[in-house]
C-alpha cells in the first residue's frame, strides 16, 4: 500500500480504538440531517438544502472547487508599501477595531472594517456578507487573506478567533448566493468531526492492490489537505469508488439486458420513403449514418440500445421519428418517452403534422393528457406516464428515450420491461464518443458531430443590467423584419412568488413598455396543458411576435423564425441550461442572436463571470460540456439532473480514463455482489425527473 503523507498516521485510531466518548463507528451520524450540527438552524438548512446539502454526510462529499494556494504573509506596514495595481495575495493577521457597512451599486453591499496589527492598520472590505458585521466586533482576532487595492484590503477568505485552516491550501467550495464560500468551508469543517463515521465499502484487496487511502483519510484528505498532492490523492481515491460503482451496475445491467429478445425488424420499405420525400429538406451525411447504424441495429434479435448524441439543433428529432415509423411500418408501434410534458408536448406537436401527412396514427399521453385510443396509435409520444401503471401500449417494437440522462435508469428499463423492444436514448449533452462507450457501458453511440450546413453559429453578447434597453432595440429590429424572438425570464426565489407570476408580471410590463405595440405571449409551468399547446401553436403561426417564458422553453421548442433570445439575469442560470436556452434560436437559415443580460460584473461571482464569459466565447456544446466541468470543478455533466453520470462528483471523467479504466478492471475481477447497496443506490435511487 503506497503510504500517505506524513501526519496521516494520526488520524489512524490508538492502539485499542478511539476513546469511547467519541463513540464508535456510527454511520448513522453522517444520515444526520445538518441541523444536527452547530450552528446549522432552519434557515441555513433550507439554503444548504439547495446545494443538495441536506445530510451531514453531504457535507463530506461536497468537494471543493479548488485550493487556496498559500499566501505570504505580511505585515499591514508592509503591504501599504506594495506597489500599486499590483494585486498579489497576502495573508494579514491582526485585530477588528471597527466595522461599517453600507449599500453599493445595485444590490451590492460592503462591509468595511478597520484592521490592526503592530505595525499599521488597514481598511479591509467584504462584498455581499452584510452578516459578518456581527462577528466581526472590535477585539476579535483574525486572519485575512486577500489583495491590496486603491480601497484597502479585499477580504477573500478569512479566520476568526484562530478557527480553521484558511490560509494553507483552504478548500474553496462551490457556494451559492445565499451562503458565501467561507460559511460552506466552516460546515464541512464542523461535519470532518464525524469523518470517521464513513463506512469503507471498498474491498481491502483492492485498496491493496492500487494503493488506494481509506475512506475516511481521502475525505481528511479532501478538506483539509497539507498539500495539493494529498488533496489529489484523496479525491482519486473517491473518484475510485465512483467508477468502480457504476462499472458494476453497468456488469449488472448488461448480464440482464443479454437475456432479452427482441423482434428483427424488415428492410425499410414505402413509408419510409414517403417519409423521406415529406421532410423538406435533405438529411445531413451525419443523420445518414445515424440511421444506417440503427437500421442494422433494427434488423437484429438483439434490443437495439443506441444512444444518439448530438447538441441541441442538430437534428435528432428527425432521426428519433425514422426510427419510430420502422416499427410503423413493421405494423407495430413506436413510442417516444420525454422527461418533461412541456417536452413531450412539443414533441408531439412536432411529430404529429408529419404523421398526419403521412397516414400514421399519433397520440399523445401524459399526465394531464391521454389521446383517446392512445394505446392503439402507431406512434405515442408522452411522459414517463407511457411506462405507468395502467397504461399498456399495444405492440410496441421501438422506443426512443429523449434526453436520456434524465430518466433514472431504472424508469428506462421499465419501459423496456417484458417487452424487450428496440431502445434509442437520444441526448443533447455531448460527451466524447470513447468516453460513452466506456462509461455507458454497452450502449452504442451514433452521434451527429455538426449541424446541417444551412445553420449560421449564433451570434451571443452579454451586457450589463445598464444597457438592456439597448438590447431590447436590437430584439425590436428582428421584430420589424417580421422574426421572432425569446425573452427568458430570471430564475426568482421560491419564497417572492411563484416563476409562473414572475413571468406573467414580466410579460406585462414589457407589453406596457419595450415591447409596445408588439403581440406578446407568456409560457410558463402553470398553464394548463392544453392552454400551452395552444400558445406554442400560435408562436409557430406567427400570431405572437414574442414569447417571454420561464426556462420551460429550454428543451424541445422548435420555431426557426425565433431569431433573437434575451436572457435576464443570465448570471443565475448554469451554463448548461443557457447553452440549452441558447439552443431555441439559431434553428433556421438567419443568422440567429442570443444576449445576455447580467447584474454588474463587480457583482458577479467567480463562477457566472466565468459561465457567461464561456458561453460568450463558443457555441460548440462539446466544449462548453468541458468547460462546465472545469468551472463546476466536479463530475458533473451539461445539466444537473443526470442519473449515474452526475453522481459522480469526484470524478472527471475526461481526465481520469486511466482511473476509469482500472475501475472498469477491478469491477471485472470482483464478485458480482460487490458493493451491491452502492450498486442498488445508483440504479434504484438515481430517478431524477426534470422539472418543468
Ligand atoms: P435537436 O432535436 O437535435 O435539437 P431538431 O431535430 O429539433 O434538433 O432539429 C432542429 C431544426 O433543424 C428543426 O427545425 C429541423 O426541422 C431542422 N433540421 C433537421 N435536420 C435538418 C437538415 N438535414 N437540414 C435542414 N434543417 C434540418
Ligand atoms: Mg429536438
Amino acid at each position: 500500500m503506497r503510504r500517505l503523507p506524513p501526519g496521516f498516521a494520526a488520524l489512524d485510531p490508538p492502539e485499542g480504538g478511539w476513546p469511547p466518548t467519541r463513540g464508535r463507528f456510527r454511520p448513522e451520524r453522517l444520515e444526520a440531517p445538518v441541523e444536527t450540527l452547530p450552528g446549522v438552524g432552519p434557515t441555513l438548512a433550507k439554503r444548504l438544502a439547495k446545494l443538495g446539502l441536506e445530510r451531514v454526510g453531504d457535507l463530506l462529499s461536497h468537494r471543493p472547487r479548488r485550493y487556496e494556494e498559500p499566501a505570504p504573509q505580511r505585515r499591514i506596514a508592509e503591504l501599504s508599501l506594495a506597489p500599486p495595481g499590483g494585486d498579489e495575495e497576502a495573508l494579514i493577521e491582526g485585530e477588528i477595531l471597527k466595522t461599517s457597512s453600507r449599500h453599493g451599486r445595485g444590490r451590492l453591499r460592503i462591509l468595511t472594517a478597520q484592521v490592526a496589527d503592530a505595525s499599521g492598520q488597514i481598511s479591509a472590505t467584504w462584498f455581499n456578507q452584510p452578516w459578518l458585521q456581527e462577528k466581526l466586533v472590535p477585539g476579535t482576532r483574525v486572519r485575512l487573506r486577500g489583495t491590496t487595492n486603491r480601497y484597502g484590503f479585499q477580504v477573500r477568505s478569512f479566520d476568526l478567533n484562530g478557527g480553521g485552516a484558511t490560509a494553507d491550501y483552504a478548500p474553496v467550495y462551490p457556494a451559492s448566493e445565499e451562503i458565501s464560500a467561507a460559511k460552506v468551508r466552516e460546515l464541512v469543517t464542523n461535519a470532518l468531526a464525524h469523518v470517521r463515521d464513513y463506512p469503507d465499502p471498498l474491498p481491502v484487496s483492492v485498496k491493496l492492490e492500487r494503493g488506494l487511502p481509506s475512506k475516511s483519510d481521502a475525505l481528511f484528505a479532501l478538506h483539509a489537505p497539507r498539500s495539493l498532492a494529498e488533496a489529489e490523492e484523496g479525491r482519486r481515491r473517491l473518484a475510485f469508488d465512483e467508477l468502480l460503482v457504476l462499472q458494476l451496475a453497468l456488469a449488472r445491467q448488461n448480464a440482464e439486458r443479454e437475456q432479452a429478445v427482441a423482434a428483427a425488424l424488415p428492410e425499410p420499405g414505402e413509408l419510409i420513403d414517403r417519409y423521406r420525400a415529406a421532410l423538406p429538406f435533405t438529411l445531413t451525411e451525419h443523420q445518414e449514418s445515424a440511421i444506417a447504424e440503427l437500421d442494422a441495429d433494427l434488423a437484429r434479435t438483439t434490443p437495439m440500445q443506441r444512444l444518439l448524441q448530438g447538441d441541441v439543433g442538430s437534428g435528432k428529432t428527425v432521426v428519433a421519428l425514422y426510427a419510430l415509423l420502422r416499427a410503423v411500418e413493421a405494423g407495430r408501434q413506436g413510442a417516444l418517452m420525454a422527461p418533461t410534458e412541456t417536452l413531450a408536448e412539443q414533441h408531439f406537436l412536432t411529430i404529429e403534422g408529419i404523421c398526419a401527412q403521412l397516414g400514421v396514427s399519433c397520440a399523445l399521453v401524459t399526465g394531464s393528457a391521454r389521446s383517446p385510443d392512445a394505446a392503439l396509435a402507431d406512434v405515442v409520444v408522452g411522459t414517463h406516464a407511457l411506462i405507468q401503471q395502467g397504461f399498456e401500449l399495444r405492440d410496441l417494437a421501438v422506443a426512443v428515450v429523449d434526453e436520456q440522462h434524465r430518466f433514472g435508469v431504472e424508469q428506462r428499463s421499465a419501459l423496456a420491461e417484458g417487452r424487450s423492444p428496440h431502445v434509442l436514448h437520444m441526448t443533447a449533452t455531448p460527451i466524447p464518443r470513447t468516453l460513452a462507450l466506456t462509461v455507458y457501458g454497452d450502449l452504442a453511440v451514433s452521434e451527429i458531430a455538426k449541424p446541417p450546413a444551412s445553420r449560421k453559429p449564433i451570434v451571443t453578447a452579454w451586457v450589463t443590467d445598464e444597457r438592456s434597453s439597448e438590447a431590447y432595440t436590437r430584439l425590436r429590429a428582428h421584430l420589424a423584419e417580421g422574426r421572432q424572438a425569446y425573452v427568458v425570464c430570471p430564475l426568482i426565489e421560491e419564497s417572492a412568488t411563484s416563476p409562473a407570476r414572475a413571468a406573467e408580471q414580466e410579460a406585462d410590463q414589457l407589453r406596457g413598455g419595450e415591447l409596445k405595440g408588439f403581440r406578446v405571449g407568456c409560457m410558463h409551468g402553470r398553464l394548463k396543458p392544453a392552454a400551452r399547446r395552444e400558445l406554442m401553436a400560435s408562436f409557430k403561426a406567427r400570431e405572437l411576435d414574442v414569447l417571454v417564458a420561464t426556462t420551460v422553453i429550454e428543451v424541445g421548442v422548435d420555431v426557426p423564425n425565433a431569431t433573437i433570445m434575451i436572457v435576464q439575469e443570465a448570471d443565475r442560470f448554469g451554463l448548461a441550461q443557457l447553452h440549452q436556452l441558447r439552443g431555441r434560436v439559431g434553428r433556421g437559415a438567419e443568422q440567429s442572436y442570443c444576449l445576455l443580460i447580467s447584474r454588474a460584473k463587480e457583482e458577479l461571482t467567480e463562477s457566472a463571470t466565468e459561465r457567461l464569459t464561456a458561453l460568450v466565447a463558443s457555441t460548440d456544446g462539446f466544449e462548453l460540456a468541458e468547460r462546465d466541468l472545469e468551472i463546476r470543478g466536479g463530475g458533473q455533466l451539461l445539466g444537473a439532473r443526470q442519473s449515474g453520470l452526475s453522481d459522480l462528483r469526484f470524478a472527471r471523467i475526461t481526465k481520469d480514463l486511466g482511473l476509469l479504466e482500472a475501475a472498469r478492471d477491478a469491477a471485472r475481477s470482483l464478485p458480482v455482489e460487490t458493493m451491491t447497496a452502492e450498486v442498488d443506490a445508483l440504479l434504484g435511487g438515481a430517478e431524477h425527473l426534470g422539472a418543468s
